[in-house]
């Protein structure tokens, strides 16, 4: 299905935030999104339902190459792997950093070859380091960041000595929430005062061509400070490993070859501003202090971001129906049709989401309700149709008093929205659309009551009835 605009009139998002035509803004918020457009995607596709604005998807590409030109700028997949979303990064020119066996598999459908994927193995399953060697045979382009020597292991055993990047933990993180600092968290990376040994290994066993760190999620003008000394660390190291006579680290250090690295990746993070009145990141000023705090880099070694968040966030909103308005003593409920299935976000990170009713709906005598302009605003709960306290997606935050049958959009949803969506209480992922040029595509369809069902036992012709032991 699709649905081109009348007229044909293009309304990117630059325009509809009263840019010229190519501007590129460092921030698309909510209030930006042309609300009639959305009125009729929800009436074409029902709710919940995301929408991916590929434009935008472009334009943070477009922002990110040009604030770090002699980078190397790789998409951190998680934030959302879609694959009209990944071909559309691809396209840009960003190359793709992958989480899991399943990344790497969507990546490689949507169009990168071997040698712009970069897998991340984080605990990885045997499972998923039997794939990575599998792929690694047929794109030998791809390189595998370990962040731990047991993973160097383990991928020896598969018989793969390709490219090979050590994850550094260097022991200072950042993020907007605990759950999303890893830079501190020991799961991740090799400590900083045994990485130079590591990766002096992983070159021997290796083609060891980087190393990596990334201190979180939700680097903000407030948390520049542990970014930038991140940043530092992880340019000494590549200066230690270039120039081990000089480092002074010991003898072990003193004998050792001198490493040639091709990068220094110092990850994602680059936040973007869930608040309506938040001030975007000066991308610009990041950039200056990321080359600043990594210099001198060794000849011949490059710069390295995995942006995530950055590249899809302000690009998505996700729309929910109003289906329930109960005024309680102490506030006004508002049930929508989404819920942390489809948004979780909200409930794992208290994470606030800008919402905007959109009205359309009716009054309780069956009339229209009066257009939300008119409406006064009221503070409410917008709580989901799961069975947990934590269900809501905001608390009494100020809306345009919400009637049954409203269309409310929820901003800045296109990271970690869909990717963190799931079928918990037994609900159907909801249907994601992508805008591209004017043109709205279903991306992926709703699931089904019946799509629940198939993975079981005994419910599918094709399942795997075998018990569990046998399999
Ligand atoms: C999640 C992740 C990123 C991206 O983080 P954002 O906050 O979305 O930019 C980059 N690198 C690694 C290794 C990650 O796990």
């Amino acid at each position: 299905m699709s649905d081109r605009d009348a007229g044909g009139t293009g309304d990117t998002g630059a325009e509809a935030a009263g840019e010229p035509a190519g501007g590129n803004p460092p921030v698309r918020r909510l209030s930006d999104w042309d609300a009639e457009r959305l009125h009729r995607l929800a009436a074409a596709h029902e709710t919940p339902l995301y929408v991916q604005d590929l434009d935008r998807v472009r334009e943070n590409c477009e922002r990110l190459l040009a604030a770090f030109p002699d980078a190397d700028v790789r998409y951190a997949v998680k934030a959302h792997t879609g694959r009209a979303v990944l071909e559309a990064v691809r396209d840009a020119g960003l190359d793709a950093e992958c989480a899991s066996a399943g990344e790497l598999d969507r990546a490689l459908a949507a169009g990168f070859d071997g040698s712009r994927l970069h897998y991340t193995a984080v605990n990885p399953p045997a499972r998923d380091l039997d794939h990575a060697a599998g792929v690694a045979a047929g794109e030998p382009g791809i390189t595998v960041t370990v962040g731990a020597v047991d993973t160097l292991d383990r991928l020896a055993e598969r018989g793969y000595d390709g490219r090979v990047c050590v994850r550094v933990n260097p022991g200072v993180g950042a993020g907007h929430h605990e759950k999303v600092t890893t830079g501190g968290a020991a799961k991740f990376g090799i400590p900083y005062d045994r990485a130079a040994d590591a990766a002096r290994e992983a070159a021997e066993r290796f083609d060891l061509v980087g190393i990596h760190a990334h201190a979180g999620s939700g680097i903000d003008p407030d948390q520049l400070d542990s970014h930038r000394e991140l940043v530092a660390r992880m340019g000494e190291l590549a200066r230690d490993l270039a120039d081990p006579d000089a480092a002074g680290d010991g003898d072990a250090a003193a004998s050792a070859d001198p490493i040639a690295l091709e990068y220094v990746d110092v990850g994602g993070g680059f936040g973007v501003p869930y608040e309506e009145d938040a001030p975007p990141l000066d991308l610009p000023a990041v950039a200056a202090a990321t080359r600043e705090a990594v210099a001198p880099l060794p000849e011949d070694t490059d710069l390295a971001i995995e942006p995530g968040r950055y590249v899809v966030a302000d690009a998505g909103v996700l729309l929910t129906r109003v289906n329930t308005v109960k005024p309680t003593p102490d506030e006004t409920v508002v049930g929508v049709d989404a819920g942390m299935t489809d948004l979780l976000r909200p409930a794992m990170y208290d994470a606030y989401h800008p919402i905007r009713n959109l009205g359309g709906g009716r009054a309780r005598d069956g009339g229209d309700a009066p257009s939300v302009a008119e409406r006064e605003a009221t503070p409410v709960t917008v709580a989901g149709p799961i069975c947990e306290t934590g269900d809501t997606l905001c608390k009494d935050r100020a809306l345009a008093d919400p009637a049954r049958g409203d269309l409310l959009a929820v901003g800045v949803a296109g990271a970690y929205g869909y990717e963190m969506a799931s079928q918990y209480n037994s609900r159907p992922r909801p249907a994601e659309v992508a805008l591209d040029d004017g043109t709205a595509t279903i991306a992926r369809r709703r699931e089904t009551l019946g799509d629940l069902l198939t993975v079981e036992r005994g419910a599918a012709p094709d399942g795997d009835d075998r018990p569990e032991g046998d399999r």
